[in-house]
């Protein structure tokens, strides 16, 4: 009696378990995974990694899409400071997206969506909305199966919205984060839902360096992989990265210790650059390991971009010298993309960049000329509050008084308009209404219709937008096209009460949304290279399509003599 009552419960159990399981359903179409986790410690260039294992696919034919699942709790990065979280990418579709998305775009040549960006935020919100809405018909909500399902869902539908043939999926975080359980569970039990043949594990580690004994520590790498067999993955690959060269001993070390062959543990040591990374992985037959694992059939690939990208970076000797005027200086992820850009642009020029990074809090009229006189160029970022924005300020006057050539980016085009309109209406009360609301002057400002919904929060301006072109501007001549489409982020707007004063003085607005509006570039006519854009145009460029905008800015730099003489060859 006993047991047959156990036996009831435990079939009722199982049927409703199974219930719970077949609210999770695969699609038709189905692509082969690859999932990288992090072992050890973050920042040791997983996203780089996870682009180069793209790249490497993508050059053998293989039609690939890439997603970051971030483990954290904030529904999208959106809201949090650069402080934290670095630059914030946006996607096509108007995402704000981890700048791991960025390397994604910038190494394969997708471009993402939305899909390719979720949080535990995101899914935990999901879940609970669904509940509220009584989709799961009084079920006992739970972390397995309701949460991993949904982990599950979101990387099915990403696959299937990207048909995409592979999918890489990146597990933000390192092996052993409480918050990253959940996500390490789905992708265990993602093996079984589409088949083992379709699944391959890579995980990404770093080998500590000792000073007093000179020797590379796999020890810590041992424990990763061990907690990550623990949840009853089993890695097919590790990547293990290091500041030295890795002895090949160690291989057989960590292939021994790991249980996986000595040729899938692969060496990664830190490289001169970034893009270096597919080379160095595709020589340790990163590329053949994953096609056998997945059954690939795919060609080997032609990485000769990779290696003209790499070489010419090594020729490029000539420096031409950047300032970047922005408020998180320190912090050398917040502006990524657009160090990025600047690379690219330098590189199509055969020029070495010199980024020197410039606190526009620290900048003012007294130290403005030693600050910035060594500069070929000048560049203002993307920001949001009033924190540094004078010292913005100071450095675009600087750059219109003394022909130096300037690149305004989303704020630092509104710093461009503020600075030349301060000089037209001969005032200071001229600013944009995100610093100050009562200026006589609100050259920058809320569109009326925004105004009513700023109150309710909702009024940023996201993802892709048309751009027609002016004949006759710099702007059109840099594109060579009479329109483009860019990526933005911003609230406030260019104020058209001025436009028509502003263009008498010698502004002109040369990038415009479609039905006339709304400035998206503007410029300063008898200067040899000052434009500013509304949109950010640093999401668009890649190595080796230098973006129009950074490549014209960076051919005026290269011809621009700086005020303080010319900047010394590097060594
Ligand atoms: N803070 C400005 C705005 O909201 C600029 C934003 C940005 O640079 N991304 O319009």
């Amino acid at each position: 009696m006993q047991c047959c009552h156990g036996l009831l419960i435990d079939s009722l159990e199982w049927r409703s378990y199974n219930a719970m399981q077949h609210s999770f359903r695969l699609p038709e179409n189905m692509a082969k995974h690859i999932f990288v986790t992090g072992g050890v410690v973050s920042s040791v260039g997983k996203g780089i990694t996870v682009a180069s294992i793209g790249t490497l696919l993508k050059a053998r034919g293989v039609k690939v899409a890439v997603q970051k699942l971030d483990p954290y709790l904030n529904v999208d990065p959106g809201t949090m400071s650069p402080y934290q979280h670095g630059e914030v990418y946006v996607t096509e579709d108007g995402a704000e997206t981890d700048l791991d998305l960025g390397h994604y775009e910038r190494f394969i040549g997708v471009d993402l969506t939305a899909d390719a960006n979720a949080t535990s935020g995101r899914v935990y919100s999901s879940v609970i909305s669904k509940e509220r809405e009584g989709q799961f018909l009084g079920g006992t909500i739970q972390v397995v199966p309701h949460v991993t399902n949904e982990i599950k869902r979101t990387i099915m539908d990403c696959a299937t919205r990207m048909s995409a043939d592979v999918l890489i999926t990146e597990i933000g975080g390192t092996v052993g984060d409480i918050e990253g359980q959940p996500f390490i569970e789905a992708i265990r039990q993602m093996r079984k839902d589409v088949g083992r043949e379709n699944v391959m594990y890579i995980h990404v580690t770093y080998l500590p360096h000792l000073a007093s004994t000179g020797e590379l520590k796999t020890k810590p790498t041992q424990h990763s992989v061990r907690e990550l067999r623990a949840m009853g993955i089993q890695p097919d690959i590790i990547v293990c990265r290091s500041d030295y060269v890795m002895p090949e001993d160690l291989r057989d070390k960590i292939g021994l210790f790991c249980d996986v062959p000595r040729q899938a543990v692969i060496p990664l040591p830190t490289v001169d650059s970034i893009y270096e990374v597919p080379l160095v992985l595709a020589d340790a037959d990163m590329g053949d390991l994953v096609a056998e694992k997945l059954g690939l059939t795919q060609g080997r690939g032609d990485l000769s971009v990779w290696k003209d990208i790499v070489a010419r970076l090594r020729d490029a000797r000539e420096p031409v010298s950047i300032a970047l005027v922005g408020k998180y200086v320190e912090l050398e992820d917040t502006y990524l993309s657009v160090r990025e850009s600047l690379k690219h642009a330098a590189l199509m020029h055969g020029k070495a960049l010199e980024l020197f990074w410039v606190h526009s809090e620290q900048l003012n009229d007294d130290n403005v000329m030693a600050q910035l006189a060594s500069a070929h160029g000048i560049v203002v970022p993307g920001g949001f509050g009033m924190r540094g924005i004078e010292g913005m300020i100071v450095a675009a006057r600087y750059a219109r008084e003394n022909g130096v050539p300037y690149l305004g980016l989303c704020l630092g085009m509104q710093v461009m308009v503020i600075e030349f309109a301060r000089n037209v209406f001969n005032s200071q009360s001229v600013n944009s209404t995100e610093f100050d609301q009562g200026v006589d002057y609100p050259v920058i400002d809320l569109l009326p219709e925004q105004r009513e919904i700023d109150k309710m929060g909702g009024t940023m301006r996201l993802g892709s937008y048309p751009c027609e072109l002016v004949a006759g501007t710099r702007a059109r001549e840099a594109y060579g096209v009479e329109s483009t489409s860019e990526r933005h982020r911003h609230r406030f707007e260019f104020n058209n009460d001025y436009r028509q004063q502003l263009q008498t003085a010698g502004m002109d607005f040369s990038g415009l949304s479609r039905d006339g509006r709304l400035v998206e570039i503007a410029e300063v006519r008898d200067h040899p290279w000052m434009v500013g854009c509304q949109f950010h145009p640093e999401f668009k460029s890649r190595p080796d399509r230098a973006h129009p905008l950074f490549a014209a800015f960076m051919k005026a730099a290269t011809e621009s003599v700086p005020p303080g003489g010319q900047a010394e060859l590097p060594l």
